[in-house]
């Protein structure tokens, strides 16, 4: 400011020095051009060349001045336009959260027409607003479009991978659920969708694959990734198995145990493979290591199959080894119960089936109690006692999907039910019998799937079933 005063001081103090010095030094201008003559002071013509001078610095800054005002007019307008836009895209997003598919696509066409430098955020609404709509071929057009520009691609992919699932379209849902996982490697959602869809199909290989690079890129939490690809591994080995590829069917079911120590379905599969090969002292191995932490019925009764020949009292002291890994787990009672009772030693097995009813009845032990006063007092009615206490008990373990609740007879990757993945686990089914009959029908129905469901699927198969109570005796 003082500066500006300054320079106004010295402008007007410059002109006043410059008018005296003039009005002391007088002199003429003249002009002559062709038949005009002009005579002035030199002070006049010094004014009037300031004066020409002011007016033609004023017409350049109106000149200026009209140039930009259409360019700050026309900014301001935009601006508005763009405040407007996002706006729209606001509410829009809103509406479909709210599943109000009119307004959302009101917002997006009013979007669409605001936003024009945003073109892959209204296409993302206007995509969801059809789809809210039921309209996938609109949908459909909307996300191919945002598959042009690298930033929405993967939005593209995804939108296109959920009409795919919509249409159970598998094979098209597969190749968009992989061209997701490339764009965006070790997405959670995206490996999962790729694994379950590339399980569905079949493609066992890609789905191990799957499994082993979640695991790689942390993608999956360590036991779950592990998990996934034992289970596919185990499919494999079933796989090879059946095409005769015994050797390979036996690797791929070790390489299942090394990843689940605690997955008996996969040390089941190395037992009777090892049984079947005739290697007994690597099936007796296995067997032993697998009984430590997961005693199962069918690998007592594998290891019963490999001595098979020697006498009945050689067979018992066998299994008592066997037992003695797990020394207090029903199912090692109910091994030594069933070799003594082949050995005649009443005694001994009965000892063994009041140990295993300890963890409470089921229609199995009964039924060899049955045998056994059957067998060691020829006690008819005592055997028909323990026949009808059979039919009320805790039925049996099997596999049980913990899905559907459908009983499979052997182990398989998918539930041969409803089809869910690793979902085959190692239980007694839900009790039904103490029920009226009519009713337990009905009953078993409608509580099957939702028993079933309740508890955590776990790989173990020695899930501890509800006790029931001891038969009076
Ligand atoms: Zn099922």
């Amino acid at each position: 400011m003082i500066a500006r005063v300054l320079v106004a001081f010295a402008a007007i103090a410059g002109l006043s020095a410059l008018g005296a010095w003039l009005a002391r030094h007088p002199g003429t201008v003249s002009v002559n051009w062709q038949d005009y003559t002009i005579e002035t002071s030199v002070g006049v013509l010094l004014a009037i060349l300031a004066v020409a001078a002011l007016v033609l610095a004023a017409i350049v800054l109106a000149l200026a001045w009209a140039r930009a005002l259409p360019t700050s007019f026309g900014r301001g307008r935009r601006e508005k336009r763009r405040r407007q836009g996002y706006l729209a895209l606001a509410r829009g997003l809103v509406a479909v959260a709210a599943g109000d598919a009119g307004e959302a696509q009101r917002q997006a066409r009013r979007a669409d027409e605001l936003l024009v430098e945003q073109p892959a955020l209204t296409k993302l609404l206007s995509a969801q607003a059809a789809q809210l709509d039921g309209d996938d071929g609109a949908a459909r057009r909307y996300f191919a479009q945002m598959l042009k520009q690298r930033e929405t691609e993967f939005l593209g992919v995804r939108g296109l991978l959920t009409i795919a699932e919509h249409e159970r379209d598998a094979e098209r849902a597969l190749a968009l659920a992989r061209r997701a996982d490339a764009l965006r490697p070790g997405t959670t959602w995206v490996v999962e969708k790729r694994f379950d869809l590339e399980v569905k199909s079949g493609e066992w290989r890609a789905a191990e694959e799957t499994a082993r690079n979640a695991l790689k890129r942390k993608a999956l939490p360590e036991a779950r990734a592990k998990r996934l690809r034992a289970a596919v591994l185990l499919e494999r080995s079933r796989a090879a198995g059946a095409d005769g590829l015994k050797d390979k069917a036996l690797v791929h079911a070790e390489k299942a145990l090394y990843l689940d120590p605690n997955f008996v379905a996969a040390s089941l599969r190395i037992a009777a493979l090892l049984v079947e090969a005739g290697e007994a002292r690597r099936a007796r191995k296995a067997i032993e290591a697998a009984w430590a932490h997961t005693p199962h019925p069918l690998l007592a009764e594998l290891y019963l199959r490999l001595d098979s020949e020697s006498d009945p009292l050689r067979r018992l002291k066998h299994v008592e080894t066997l037992a003695a890994l797990a020394p207090d787990h029903r199912e090692s009672h109910i091994a030594v119960a069933r070799a003594a009772l082949d050995a005649k030693l009443w005694g001994q097995a009965r000892k063994h089936l009041k140990a295993a009813m300890a963890h409470g009845l089921t229609s199995g032990t009964a039924r060899l109690m049955a045998e056994l006063e059957e067998a060691e007092h020829q006690d008819g009615a005592a055997a028909r006692q323990w026949l009808a206490r059979a039919a009320d008990a805790e039925a049996d373990p099997g596999w049980l999907c913990t899905q559907c609740g459908a009983q499979a007879d052997a182990w398989t990757a998918r539930c041969g039910h409803c089809g869910a993945f690793d979902a085959l686990d190692w239980k007694s089914p839900p009790r039904v019998a103490a029920l009226a009959p009519a009713a337990a029908a009905e009953a078993a129905a409608k509580a099957l799937p939702a028993e079933s469901t309740a508890p955590p699927h776990g790989g173990g198969a020695n899930s501890e079933a509800p006790k029931a109570a001891l038969p009076a005796r």
